[in-house]
Formats: structure tokens, sequence, C-alpha cells
């Protein structure tokens, strides 16, 4: 069901709206003052917010949260583990050794 949001004209108080169909969402009062001089305002999901915006407004503590996990977490997890484990292409003497050295 979508989410219209208006803002009172009158009070610059927003209001939220259900509408079960889009063409309900006209002739809707403040729900503060009453006054019907709302003006519709795009809610945060249609407003074309690329992922770095949304990202950038993740409260900073999910980012300790994540740190804090992986610190816990085993070093296998860890994305850089198998990573730090190959050896350099240019390493292999000839064709078929192995990537990985022990
Ligand atoms: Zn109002």
């Amino acid at each position: 069901m979508p989410i219209y949001e208006y803002r009172c004209q009158s009070c610059h108080q927003v209001s939220s709206f259900f509408f079960k169909v889009a063409s309900a969402a006209t002739d809707v009062n403040c729900e503060y003052c009453g006054d019907y001089g709302m003006e519709r305002i795009m809610s945060s999901f249609s407003r074309g917010r690329t992922e770095a915006d949304q990202l950038r407004d993740l409260d900073p503590r999910y980012y300790k949260m994540v740190d804090d996990a992986l610190g816990k977490a085993p070093s296998t997890t860890d994305p850089d583990h198998y990573l730090r484990k190959m050896a350099p292409f240019s390493a292999a003497e000839k064709a078929g050794d192995p990537y990985f050295s022990e």
C-alpha cells in the first residue's frame, strides 16, 4: 500500500496518508490543523536516492557493529583470508603449480 506524505502549507507539519489506490490521494487535509492546503512531498523511497546516499545515512554504530562482528569471527570468514594465502601467479614456476602456498 503506497504511503503519501504531504506538508501542510499553513503549519508545515508533515502528514502521512495510506491509500489503496493512487487516485484517492487527493483532497487530504492536515492532521494537525485541518487545513486543506497540502503539498505532496516525495517519500524517501521514491526520491531516486543512490546506494551511496543511503550508506551515508547509516548510523555510524552500524560500522562499529560490523567491525566488532568481524573481529570476533574466525579468521577464515575474513574476505581477505584466502587472498593472503595465495601466491602471485608470477611465483608459479610451471603450468599447474598450485596457487595456494600452505
Ligand atoms: Zn497544518
